[in-house]
This record gives C-alpha cells, structure tokens and sequence, in this order.
C-alpha cells in the first residue's frame, strides 16, 4: 500500500501525481453538469481533499450517487490544481470504489454542528467530527513536544509504577487495587479486611503520582521525567478534573524552586510555540470556531516572561481588590480556583507562577524556606484555565523530613526508601507536575476537560 495521506495530496507539491487515498466521505455534492464532488477526509489534517467523481464512472448511478456522510472509501486519480477557494488542489477520480456504506438513517453524525454535550454520547464516533479530529492531532503534538523538550536537555524519560503502596499527596484521594473477591466478602460475616491475604499482601492503589519514585532516579540520573496515566478518585465534577488523566513529572538533582519556576516557564512556553507552528491550519480551526481570543492570548504567552508572585503577596492582592468571591481569602488557607482566575485572568491578565505556600496547607516532602511557615511549593496559573502546573523543591534534609512526616501523621515505616535518599548522598532537588490534559485545554481553547482525552473517566462515568 502506498502511503499517501489526504494532508500530502493537499499540497501544491502533489499536483499532477497519481495516487490512492483512503477515507471517509463527509459530503456528496451533484452536480447538474453530471458529476459529482465528493468530500473525503482521512484524518492526517483538518482539510478534506475535494473529489470530482465523472459521470462516466463505471460506478456512478449503483454506488457514487448513494454515498452518504460516513462511507468508507477507496480513490485512485490524479491530483489537480483546484479552480475552488480554500484548497490548492482536487482530485479527479479514475476509480471509486466503495468498502464500507453507511446508514444515514441511523448514523449519528451529521453535516450540522453537533453539541459537545451530545458528542460525549458518541465518543466512539466524534473523532471523525472536526473539533474533535483537531484535539486529537494537537493532543500527540503536545506528547512530542514534551519528549522533546526534555530529550534535548538531557533528560531521561523513566517509568514510575501505575499500582504503588504509598501515597503521595496523602489525601486519600485513591482508588484501590484488589484481586480480593468482594462479593464473597461481603456474604461473609462482616469483619476486618485482612490485606495479607490480597495480592500484593498488602493495600495497595492507583498512583495520583509518580513524583516519590521519580525522585530516587533524579537522584542517580540527574534529571528525569515520567509522562503516564494518573488516577485521582476525587469526586469532584468541575471542568478541569479527571478521574482519570496523563501528567508529565520531571524531576531534577540539584535543582531549586528558581530553576524549578525557570524550567515550567520555558515547557509550557515551548509547547505553546511548536502546536502554534506545526498545527496551523487546527490552531486557527481553535481560534474561528472555539475561542476567538486564543491565538492572541497563546502568542502573548509565548513570547513574554511568567509573573512571579509570593503567595502572602497573591493573598494581599486577593483581599485588597473590589472583587467578591465565594470563598474568604485568609492568609494559611488554600487559594480556590475563583482566586487562581482572578488573578491570571483579571489582575494580571498572563501566566502567573505563586510560590512559597504555608507550610499547613502543602504535602510532607515540600522544603521548609527559612521563615518556618511556609514551603518551596509553585503553582503556575494561565488564563482559562487556572492552575496547570503544580511543583515545589523536595525536603532534602532528613531531620526535617522526618518531623514533617510525624506531623502528618504518616507512617515512617512505609517511606523507608523515600527516606534513604535523604541518608545516602542526600542533595538539594524539584519538579513539578503537569496535567497534559490542561495542557490541550490551555492550547486548543476546549472548555471542558471531558472533551481533550478520547473517553473521560469521571465520577459516575466510565462507558466505552
Ligand atoms: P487542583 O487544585 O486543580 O485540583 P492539584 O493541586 O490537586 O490540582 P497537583 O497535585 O498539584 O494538582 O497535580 C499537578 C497537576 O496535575 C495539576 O497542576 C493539574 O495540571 C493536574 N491535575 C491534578 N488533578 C487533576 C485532575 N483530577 N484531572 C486532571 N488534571 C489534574
Ligand atoms: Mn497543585
């Protein structure tokens, strides 16, 4: 099979070539002339290629003249400069032929713009529709930018466990892990789990992250990242959260909160730049149809430095300013989102990184700063969506870590290896995480986080 894609015979450069291509039919046009145009798109880019099929066709009347929305099909003929706006080039077929029909009766996909909600329905079928062909395409751009970013600086991509016994952000925000029969269980007398008797013979769950074990190759390799599946049970049903979804996590030796925020500010901005000049043609679909200030506000992004603001500083902004919001600022307490947007959004209308949070409110393992209230923890905040990254420098001294653990009540035993790191060549380190699917959201304009990973898992959702 020759591998031409409906985005290669797009271009002038195919014009007067032969060559098959293979797809699906989004329109058919007759023409009084006796001919008819037919729309094909294969899914390699945006645009359909614009078939001219003759009259003459052997299989004009029995076949051509019946294809609907949704047929598979097969063409061979010539590529052709194209008279028609919009396109450089067309096609003229010399055969159609025809391998998979299409009810249009009960096919769900019509020409009319359909509704998100009710393409969430149908996430089996909306990838053939244009937005959402167009996630699709820039979502894998974001995946190779992301490994190229870090290839080209000497990180090592590293895989961390999807099943883990520890608990990261120890919230408990974690779906378990079990080959324990519960049904059998259950019709047992009720009694006390008894987890040496489950697989692992222990509790074990989902990661919510791979930060933990990140750091132990950081802590040999230098500079390290994972990018993998996340699981969060929260059950919180926003526009920005997912039971389930992907994050990236570097991880660097020798690294401070500095070059941490330094670090997050030239990914995003990298990111932003490439799906900018590789995804042309989806980027302007995004900015036309989707959010008409996106490729302004990405520009922006692109090219000017990050704000950086302290938290006590972002809480002296928030109470200040005429804005009312839902929930009480208060110095000691977590900013809400309402809070996060203000800010990006409003006040300073750019990304905005907030660094050195209260101590209270952050995971164990971010590092004490000298004042003792607050952590080396940032949060990088971009407009339209609020927070998408998340990072802080790693508690590299054992004393220290140890008394935060108690104070949290965790289990020293559990984190015996987390503590090695810390007795055995012990040195200053940080990352952070980014969520990719708020990472498509931020680059494409998508409102709804449902609507950037092929099939959502979210609370009271799990179909296809
Ligand atoms: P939020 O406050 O928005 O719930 P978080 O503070 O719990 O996020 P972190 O634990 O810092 O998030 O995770 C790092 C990054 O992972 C976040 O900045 C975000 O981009 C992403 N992320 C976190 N939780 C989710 C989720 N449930 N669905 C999708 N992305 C998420
Ligand atoms: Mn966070």
């Amino acid at each position: 099979m020759e591998d031409q894609t409906i985005a290669d015979t797009r271009q002038v450069s195919a014009i007067g070539q032969k060559v098959t291509i293979r797809g699906w039919i989004r329109t058919r046009r007759d023409s009084k002339g006796g001919f008819s145009f037919l729309e094909v798109n294969d899914g390699s880019c945006l645009g359909n290629l614009q078939v001219v099929a003759d009259g003459e066709l052997p299989n004009y009347e029995s076949e051509i003249k019946k294809l609907t929305t949704g047929c598979s099909v097969v063409i061979t003929g010539e590529v052709k400069e194209s008279p028609a706006k919009g396109q450089k080039t067309e096609m003229q077929a010399d055969s159609v032929k025809v391998i998979g029909w299409c009810d249009p009766e009960s096919y769900p996909l019509q020409k009319k713009r359909h509704s998100f909600e009710f393409l969430r329905e149908i996430a089996h079928l909306r990838p053939r529709s244009n937005t959402f062909g167009a996630v699709a395409r820039v979502r894998n751009q974001i995946c190779q930018s992301v490994h190229q970013f870090f290839q080209e600086r000497q990180f090592f991509y590293i895989h961390t466990p999807v099943i883990t016994a520890s608990d990261c952000e120890g919230a408990g925000e974690m779906f378990q892990v079990t080959s324990l029969n519960l049904e059998k269980m259950l019709k047992a007398a009720p009694k006390e789990v008894d987890y040496t008797q489950d697989f692992f013979e222990r509790e074990a769950h989902l990661t919510v992250s791979g930060q933990l074990e990140a750091e132990t190759y950081a802590c040999a390799l230098s500079k390290v990242y994972t990018f993998g599946p996340t699981f969060r049970a929260e059950n919180s049903n926003t526009s920005r959260h997912l039971a389930e979804f992907w994050m990236i996590e570097p991880e660097m030796a020798f690294y401070d909160l500095q070059d941490d925020m330094t670090l997050a500010e030239a990914f995003i901005k990298r990111i932003v730049g490439d799906c900018l000049s590789k995804c042309e043609e989806d980027m302007d679909f995004f900015g036309k149809w989707v959010d008409k200030s996106l490729l302004e506000r990405l520009e922006k992004v692109a090219s000017s430095d990050f704000l950086r603001l302290s938290y006590t500083d972002a809480v002296e902004i928030l109470t200040k300013s005429k804005q009312t919001f839902e929930y009480p600022v208060d110095w000691g307490k977590d900013l809400q989102s309402e809070h996060e947007r203000f800010l990006t959004e409003k006040e300073f209308k750019q990304p905005v990184i907030l660094h050195d949070y209260p101590r209270t409110i952050k995971p164990f393992y971010m590092r004490l700063n000298n004042d003792d209230r607050t952590v080396a923890a940032m949060d990088v905040l971009v407009p339209g969506v609020g927070e998408i990254i998340g990072g802080s420098q790693r508690e590299e001294r054992y004393e220290i870590l140890e008394e935060r653990m108690k104070a949290q009540d965790l289990d020293l035993e559990e984190y015996w290896w987390y503590l090695d790191l810390r007795r055995f060549g012990s040195v200053p380190h940080a990352g952070f995480g980014l969520g990719l699917e708020r990472m498509v959201q931020f680059v494409t304009g998508m409102e709804n986080i449902r609507d950037v990973i092929p099939f959502p898992r979210t609370p009271g959702s799990a179909e296809f």
